[in-house]
């Protein structure tokens, strides 16, 4: 019996602090908690990461 290899792939949300605004895109190198990323699309807040996580996928 083999067990089934499971690939965890980490996900990176960011929150816009002015719109709430949110998005998921995929964790990208140099990614922490709480750091300030992009400018928002919606609005001229500014995007923070508010959690990073990984996703397992069954292979
Ligand atoms: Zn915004």
């Amino acid at each position: 019996m083999f067990s089934k290899e499971k690939i965890v792939i980490a996900y990176t949300t960011e929150n816009c602090k002015s719109c709430n605004m949110e998005r998921k895109r995929k964790f990208k190198e140099g990614d922490y908690l709480f750091a300030e990323t992009f400018k928002c699309n919606s609005c001229e807040g500014t995007m923070q990461i508010e959690k990073i996580f990984g996703e397992p996928i069954e292979k």
